[in-house]
């Protein structure tokens, strides 16, 4: 049974991460990868010895390099398997891996029935030299698709690491979408650690004053009401958005986070605690 040897692949190499959190929102747009994102570099900055893996399962539309300021960069074969970028450069803490670094042009689609994106799945949990992980955060579509089968068909041995994060913004449209995707981790086993209410308000720059540009709370009312635990609102918020589209200005081995502006936001973040 190939799912069978393929799911002992994954969990072989997996078996030096300790935790594998599955990101997931019912909409596309709602800032799954952005969460994915800060979830990432949140938990890297928790303490200077964490290693953290992020892994984007997004394959139609890639933005994990983008957002770490990686995207000029490529994956290099080793004999044990692909190398990952590292968003940290020297550090080697901060472990990327994309379907983005394997595209010849940037603005490559990428055109792929079931299989094709079932065997790409596949190769980047089993064939990845991820080494010793704390956290592995998977950005994965919208939706329930079969990108979300494949990852939980090829990890199944490891479901006891498994968990999950569901994202949305207030909205009842979302939020309905969002009620799809509780309902699949409860199909599947899988468990959730919370809920993350993202667009919540724009707090406006000069005067502070909060408008409910898509209303808020309705994230926090379903976790009420679905006994979820509730991680929290992000506001809109415009700095976050050229942060995230900032290019990658530093590049090679010797990377800081000067040259990684979200990361520095974050440590500045971190240092005013
Ligand atoms: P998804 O992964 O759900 O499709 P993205 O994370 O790509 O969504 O976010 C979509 C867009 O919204 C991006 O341009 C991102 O920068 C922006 N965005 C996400 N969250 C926020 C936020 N809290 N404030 C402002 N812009 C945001």
């Amino acid at each position: 049974n190939p799912s069978c040897s393929s799911s002992a692949m994954a969990a072989k190499r997996l078996e030096t991460v300790k935790h594998i959190i599955i990101v997931l929102s019912g909409k596309g747009g709602v800032g799954k990868s952005s969460v994915s994102t800060q979830l990432a570099l949140s938990l890297y900055n928790s303490s200077p010895t964490v290693r953290v893996g992020i892994l984007d399962v997004d394959l139609t539309g890639p933005s994990i390099p983008r957002m770490f300021g990686v995207d000029n960069h490529a994956v290099h074969q080793s004999s044990d398997g692909w190398v990952p970028v590292y968003a940290d450069g020297a550090q080697a803490r901060l472990a990327c891996m994309s379907v983005g670094f394997l595209l010849k042009n940037k603005g490559d689609s990428v055109v792929w029935r079931g299989p094709k994106k079932n065997g790409m799945i596949r190769q980047f949990l089993s064939d990845v030299r991820w080494g010793e992980l704390d956290y592995l955060v998977i950005d994965t579509p919208p939706g329930t698709s079969d990108e979300h089968l494949s990852l939980l068909e090829h990890m199944a041995p490891l479901h006891s690491r498994l968990s999950s994060v569901i994202v949305t913004t207030p909205q009842a449209v979302a939020l309905m979408d969002a009620m799809k995707c509780l309902s699949f981790t409860r199909a599947v086993n899988l468990p959730v650690l919370g809920l993350i209410e993202n667009m919540s308000g724009y707090v406006c720059p000069c005067c502070g004053e909060i408008s409910n540009v898509f209303s808020t709370g309705g994230g926090q009312e379903m976790a009420r009401r679905e006994g979820l635990r509730f991680l929290g609102n992000l506001p809109v918020d415009t700095e976050l958005v050229s942060l995230l589209d900032a290019s990658d200005v530093g590049g090679g081995a010797e990377k800081s986070a000067d040259a990684f502006p979200l990361l520095a936001r974050y440590q500045a973040t971190t240092s005013c605690k």
